[in-house]
């Protein structure tokens, strides 16, 4: 078996001997245009890894290929121990997709929707308990073109995870999505992980990446530009550190001794005090900007 521990970054993963996805060299593009241009990533069983990219980076097309639905033009790939080009119905039954919105099934009820994609697995989740881990437990009987763009989105997730998958693609799954929808949505997934789900998702939500993923990736025009913990991302951890209080505001690589100073200099509580840390949006822009490695 490939040695791919090398390339695995991040504090829950210590050793990936059979990872969930392994690619190495990923190349595809259509006619001129160059989509992926030499993508590797190794995902461990267990893991949920986001992908974030601008628009046109090639993570749809970098998922579509991991999922079977895409031709690749060179590069090695590995998902679920098989070559997703050759998958059979057997490999299909274990991977759960969730595309890019669909969610409308003509006058077809939510509850027949699932059911009917239920009958497509050998060994399905129940309709009721997947309709109700979604959050749609109300709207069963409800046809799905009355849904909300959000609970359209849910049902694609139901779908997604029917078949009970051992490894479930979400592309973009929260679009569209209130606040408190999205906050039940990362409740579901943490759910699916810790029932053993490995998970791949894209997303443009960096607050989405830092709730979810134990690893992100930063596609740029077709290459991975970074893999790392979302708290460790472009050095994240050790960036400078910036102290404001009223009428001041200071970068720190020690900002416990600054607010221990200012304590002292004002003789208690400093008035409006804030540490601040770079978020994941301000790294990941940075990022994006420069076009840099990490
Ligand atoms: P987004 O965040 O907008 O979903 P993405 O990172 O998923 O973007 P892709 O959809 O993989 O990006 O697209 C990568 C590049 O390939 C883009 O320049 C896009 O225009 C191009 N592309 C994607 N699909 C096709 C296609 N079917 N035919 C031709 N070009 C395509």
């Amino acid at each position: 078996m490939r040695n791919v521990s090398g390339l695995v970054y991040g504090a829950r993963v210590t050793a990936a001997a059979d990872p969930a996805i392994s690619v190495s060299g990923l190349r595809k593009s259509y006619k001129d245009k160059t989509a992926v241009d030499g993508v590797d990533l190794v995902v461990a069983h267990g893991e949920i890894f986001a992908l974030l990219g601008p628009n046109g980076a090639g993570k749809t097309t970098t998922v579509e290929i991991l999922e079977g639905f895409r031709k690749r033009d060179a590069g090695e790939v590995s998902v679920l121990g098989t070559d997703p080009q050759q998958a059979d119905g057997h490999w299909r039954a274990k991977v759960g997709v969730v595309l890019q919105g669909t969610g409308e099934f003509d006058e077809l009820k939510v509850d027949e929707v699932v059911r009917h994609f239920a009958r497509f697995y050998p060994d399905p989740a129940d309709p009721d308990e997947v309709i109700r881990q979604v959050g749609l437990a109300e709207k069963a009987g409800s046809r799905t073109h009355t849904l909300s763009g959000g609970q359209k989105r849910r049902l694609d997730v139901a779908l997604g995870i029917i078949n009970r998958p051992e490894l479930l693609f979400l592309d973009e799954p929260t679009t569209g999505f209130d606040p408190v929808a999205r906050r039940e949505f990362w409740e579901l997934i943490r759910g699916l992980r810790d029932g053993g789900t490995t998970i791949l998702l894209t997303t443009h939500y960096l607050e989405e990446a830092e709730e979810l993923a134990d690893r992100v990736g930063v596609i740029a025009a077709g290459r991975m530009i970074a893999v790392a913990a979302p708290a460790e991302l472009g050095g994240r951890n050790t960036a400078k550190a910036r102290v404001t209080w009223r009428g001041g505001s200071e970068e720190t690589d020690t900002p416990t001794a600054v607010v221990q100073r200012l304590a002292a200099e004002f003789g208690g509580e400093v008035p409006e005090l804030a540490v601040h840390r770079p978020t994941l949006e301000d790294i990941y822009l940075r990022m994006i900007a420069n076009g840099e490695k990490a």
